[in-house]
Parts: C-alpha cells; sequence; structure tokens
C-alpha cells in the first residue's frame, strides 16, 4: 500500500474566518486592567497603543471574524501550510502511533509568527497608522513583523533583547533587511531602558523590559506609532487560528482525527493556533482530543507559575491581565529556547489550563534538543529550539503508545524551523548544554512580587 505523507491543500482553502475561541468558552474573559489605576482599561488607554479594529478584535465575542482579502492574498504566499505524517519518525521509535505535524515553517520569516504579523500590519495601515513598534527575544516576531511593515509600508522600529541582538545577530540582519529600524534592549531611548541600565549597566535585557521601551516608545509618540505584539493578546491567537482551521480539513484528507494535539508555548500563540479549532470541535461536537501544552522546564510559567493579575512587562506600562505568571520581574535563565522565555502567558490560554481543558508538561532543554536531533535526522527538517518542545511531546506520547500497546494519533505543531539557531544546535552537538530548573525561591516569592489589585476578583 502506497503510504500518503503530505497533505496538501489549494489556495484557495486558506481560510476565510478567524475562529474566536471567547464565542465557545465555557469560561468567561477576565478584566483587562490600566497598570496605572488598576481599574479595567478603557478603549482610550488601550488606543494609545493600537488601532480601534484591533481593539475590537481584542474584545470580540463573535464566532467567526473575516479574514480581509488582502491579508489572504499575502498569506498566499506561504499558506496552506503542509500537514506531514511524520511516517521515518514513527520508524525510528518503533511506535504504532501515527504522528502528524503542522509545518509553519514554511513562511518567509521562518514561523507561525507571519500569520498575525501580516494581520496587525493591514488592520494598521486601513487604520491610518504610520509606524509601529515592537519588541522581539531571538527575533522571529521582529523579522515577521519587518516583512509585514515593509509590504504594508509603515515604518518599524524594533526594541531587541540585547543578548539575542549581540549573541544572534542574524535575524537583526534579516530584519534590517526588511527595512527596519532594530535597537539592543535595554536601550537609552526610552526612559524603561535608561532606568533597567542605571541599575544594571551590562542588563542581558528581557522580554519583559524589551516590551516596555516598545510600549513607551509607542506611547510617547502623540498617536503617531503604534505597537505591535507577536503574542499573548486574544487577536494574535484569533489570528494564529488559521493554523488548526487548516489542519482539520488536513486531518480530513488522512482520514484520521487527532486523539492528542501538542504545541510549545511562550506567549500561548502557535499553540492556540493549531489548539482552539480542535477544542471548538470537543466542546461543541464532543470529539474527544486531549490538548498538551509544552513549555520549559526553565521558564515554567504554566506548571509552576502563579494563575493571577500582573503587568504585561517589567517596567509596569503593559496592561494588568489574568495569566499564568512568574512575576513580571523575571529575568530568565539563558536557555536556548529565545521564544519561551516570557514570564507570563495568554490570558485565553491560561483559562483553558485552569478550566482543565488544556494540559500543560515543562521539559528541560536536553530532552527538548535530543528530540529536536532525533527529527532532524529522520524528518529532514532541523526545528527551531521552541518548537523542538513539541516535538519532545509528540514523542513522549509516541512512546507512551507504544508501552501501552495502542494505536494513538498525534498532532503537533512545527511552529518554525532552526536555521537560525544554528548556535544552540552547534551547542548541545558539543556536549555544552546544561539542565536548568527554575528555582523554587523564585516561585516561592510570586506572590510579593504582583500587583495588588482591588477588584471583586483579587490575587
Ligand atoms: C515565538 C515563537 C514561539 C513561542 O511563541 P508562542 O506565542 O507561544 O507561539 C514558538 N515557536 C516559534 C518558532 C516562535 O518563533
Amino acid at each position: 500500500m502506497q503510504k500518503q505523507t503530505k497533505f496538501l491543500l489549494s489556495e484557495n482553502d486558506i481560510p476565510r474566518y478567524y475562529y474566536n475561541i471567547m464565542a465557545d468558552s465555557p469560561v468567561p474573559a477576565t478584566p483587562v486592567l490600566n497598570p496605572m489605576t488598576k481599574e479595567p482599561v478603557t478603549p482610550d488607554f488601550l488606543s494609545a497603543l493600537f488601532p480601534m479594529n484591533l481593539i475590537e478584535q481584542e474584545i470580540s465575542m463573535d464566532r467567526y471574524i473575516e479574514i480581509p482579502d488582502e491579508v489572504r492574498e499575502i498569506y498566499k504566499l506561504w499558506r496552506p501550510t503542509p500537514l506531514i505524517r511524520a511516517h521515518r519518525l514513527e520508524k525510528a521509535l518503533d511506535t504504532p502511533a501515527h504522528i502528524y505535524f503542522k509545518y509553519e515553517g514554511v513562511s518567509p520569516s521562518g514561523s507561525h509568527k507571519s500569520n498575525t504579523a501580516v494581520a496587525q500590519a493591514y488592520y494598521n495601515k486601513i487604520a491610518g497608522t504610520k509606524a509601529l513598534t515592537t519588541e522581539t527575544g531571538a527575533g522571529q516576531w521582529g523579522s515577521a513583523l519587518s516583512m509585514a511593515c515593509k509590504f504594508f509600508d509603515l515604518d518599524l522600529e524594533v526594541y531587541m533583547v540585547r543578548v539575542s541582538y549581540e549573541q544572534k545577530p542574524y535575524r537583526r540582519y534579516l530584519m534590517e533587511t526588511y527595512g527596519a529600524q532594530v535597537y539592543p534592549s535595554p536601550s537609552t531611548r526610552t526612559q524603561a531602558g535608561k532606568a533597567i541600565l542605571a541599575q544594571d549597566a551590562d542588563s542581558p535585557g528581557s522580554l519583559g523590559i524589551a516590551i516596555s521601551e516598545a510600549v513607551e516608545a509607542a506611547a510617547i509618540s502623540n498617536g503617531l506609532k503604534k505597537y505591535g505584539l507577536g503574542s499573548v493578546l486574544n487577536h494574535v491567537l484569533l489570528h494564529q487560528s488559521v493554523i488548526g482551521e487548516e489542519a482539520i480539513k488536513q486531518m480530513d484528507m488522512a482520514d484520521e482525527y487527532p486523539d492528542v494535539v501538542i504545541g510549545c508555548v511562550g506567549g500561548g500563540s502557535n499553540f492556540a493556533g493549531i489548539a482552539f479549532p480542535f477544542l471548538r470541535e470537543k466542546l461543541l461536537n464532543d470529539r474527544d482530543t486531549r490538548f498538551i501544552a509544552v513549555e520549559p522546564t526553565a521558564s515554567p510559567t504554566l506548571t509552576r507559575g502563579k494563575y493571577a493579575f500582573d503587568y504585561g512587562d517589567t517596567a509596569q506600562m503593559a496592561p494588568i491581565v489574568k495569566m499564568h505568571t512568574l512575576g513580571h520581574d523575571f529575568i530568565p535563565a539563558k536557555i536556548h529556547a529565545g521564544g519561551l522565555r516570557y514570564h507570563g502567558m495568554a490570558p485565553q490560554m491560561s483559562m483553558m489550563v485552569d478550566a482543565g481543558l488544556v494540559n500543560a508538561v515543562a521539559i528541560s532543554q536536553m530532552d527538548v534538543f535530543e528530540a529536536a536531533s532525533l527529527f532532524a535526522t529522520t524528518e529532514g527538517i532541523l526545528p527551531a529550539p521552541e518548537s523542538a518542545h513539541a516535538i519532545r511531546g509528540a514523542i513522549n506520547e509516541a512512546m507512551d503508545a507504544k508501552a501501552l500497546g495502542e494505536k494513538r494519533v498525534i498532532l503537533f505543531n512545527l511552529s518554525g524551523h532552526g536555521h537560525f539557531d544554528l548556535t544552540s544546535y552547534q551547542a548541545y552537538n558539543e556536549g555544552k548544554l546544561e539542565h536548568y530548573d527554575y528555582p523554587e525561591e523564585a516561585i516561592a516569592s510570586i506572590d510579593e512580587r504582583l500587583p495588588n489589585v482591588s477588584l471583586g476578583v483579587t490575587n
């Protein structure tokens, strides 16, 4: 019998609607608070940072939101992305499980982040925005937004976490090639950056600090610049739903349905992207699927963090949201999955984990790179270290199925390729990677470091 490996859709199958989980969520949305007043935010506060059309998406309860033709036209550059059956990995594991992955690394910038970058640039453009500010860790989000801003003729200012800016400059060159201005964060361009540098002139930076700088740069621009975030927010998760909508059709082509859906989590967007459409099928149509979010042991937001109201950034300028958090002052260890080192989590993801609809596991970077190598040597694709967390999760499921002697259908999202992460692979190949657990003292002190919110809902 012929084994089919790739399940491909045509351009006509690019989804026409984004799916909004809030329409079907069994738990209500939690409030978003102004970081100064700690009262629920007004559209006014948000409109300093985002255009009104994205604010509407942020609070929308509509199940489906139409994808503009201009956005679908650009999606055609890489969408629909392939669904691939990992026959060779299955064979190497000698497992009865069927392993499928959705491959988002085929986008021009190399990850799923282009899905929301193009949408955000489009909605800003039609709202009259002239320039955007943003932050980036390892540079995946920065490069996706740089490309999207160029397509829509918007200027872009990127605050890049200093340690990445210095040690992993290649994505910076990519952003600059797309026409963005890139600054190492903390920088002297903002009050937030200067305050950090005054305490520690050699600060390696963090995503939380870079967010503060990008938010400040937009907030003080008198409406000239808006801010774009690559994960966490509801409208970002919404845009990523194209991944899962396509995957549903492709699993159907394969004549199978996933018993388990797996993704890595930094802020939660690629996981939500693949999982929420399948979660809709579970909630509305009784499909029986488990959901597993995989995070690093070094940044264990969902598995060890506290579900509480916290600031989205270090300098306490971004809104306060209810999420799993390690504390907004979290400075991550220098692990190699730069995109998974955020202190918080998308509120929608946290809600689903808290409601027991999504399970979370934490995996050490040694185990992650072992999985990444096995994947590269069987399937040929060199995964992003972030995405390799999902691969490890899928391998663990496949081995469990083998131990139980059961056929299990596993679907995971391969959020990006690792062609810019070769120094990480070099470190692994040379035996220089270390296991890192986030320290217990830092977990124990999260409570003390949370903001005091005086709503009926308290921390
Ligand atoms: C940014 C990034 C992630 C983590 O972000 P999420 O919002 O959790 O998806 C994962 N994989 C890749 C390749 C990334 O670039």
